[in-house]
């Protein structure tokens, strides 16, 4: 199949309430790395009441405990259908708090514990410090093999049984400052605490959720054409193992 007789559905996931840092930057990079080869993407919000169609890929930001809050209530509701979303081999990117939500629970520090949709088998408990600043991390399943961003998180996550880490951060501190692991991954669901936001400045990372969205689509893999991501990759290296 030629990339221009190809489509992905995305499903954004309360845009209205989980969109902080920028969040919506990743929409906007996975659209144009579509558009520019040509490839239909079917984009659609879900907000709070709306009903969760079957998508390809879904996408949910970060946001404040108040406005996780809300969205963790009406998540909640659609667990099982994004459970076997998952297991059907969908893709899911969630950042930071909506990442949170991915995982069992969320328990902020003075108020009830929220409850995740347990797509990754991790959990959060609120920490006593504020974890703010850019992140580098050295992962193994792409080239280049890091990813950069921008954490801002008091949440410290931890991760169990089949979740593994996206990578270990060589700068910054992110799932929980201790153990070196940043975000996580378990079949096609990925949870990291990387804003930025995250997928302009990681081409790579971009283009292998859209592959894997691809094949959820059409049974088979599909390799993407290149794109001249000179300026990307030059803003990538730039970062990379920057504190500052
Ligand atoms: N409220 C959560 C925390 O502070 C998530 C914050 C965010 O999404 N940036 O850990």
């Amino acid at each position: 199949m030629e990339e221009k007789d190809l489509k992905i559905s995305i499903g954004h996931l309360y845009p209205h309430l989980l969109n902080l840092y920028g969040d919506m930057g990743n929409i906007l990079t996975l659209k144009k790395r579509c558009e520019w080869r040509g490839i239909e993407v079917e984009y659609s919000e879900i907000n709070i009441s709306d009903p969760i169609k079957d998508c390809n890929l879904y996408f949910i930001g970060g946001g404040q405990d108040r406005q996780q809050e809300d969205v963790a209530k009406e998540l909640y509701k659609h667990k099982d259908f994004l459970t076997s979303q998952r297991d059907l081999g969908s893709v899911f990117l969630g950042i930071c708090g909506g990442y949170q939500l991915f995982g069992h629970y969320y328990q902020p520090f003075d108020k009830e514990k929220l409850l995740g949709i347990s797509l990754l088998d991790a959990y959060t408990v609120a920490g006593n410090n504020r974890f703010i600043g850019n992140v580098t991390v050295d992962i193994d399943f792409l080239e280049p093999n890091t990813l950069v961003g921008f954490e801002n998180h008091s949440g410290l996550t931890y991760l169990c049984g089949d979740t593994k880490p996206l990578g270990l951060v060589n700068v910054g501190n992110g799932n929980n400052g201790k153990d070196k692991t940043e975000g996580a991954r378990y079949k096609n669901v990925f949870g990291t605490y990387l804003h930025g936001s995250l997928l302009p400045k990681n081409p790579h990372f971009a283009d292998y959720l859209i592959e894997l969205a691809l094949e959820k689509r059409y049974g088979q893999k599909i390799k993407l054409s290149p794109l001249d991501d000179s300026m990307e990759l030059d803003t990538h290296r730039s970062l990379v193992g920057k504190a500052y």
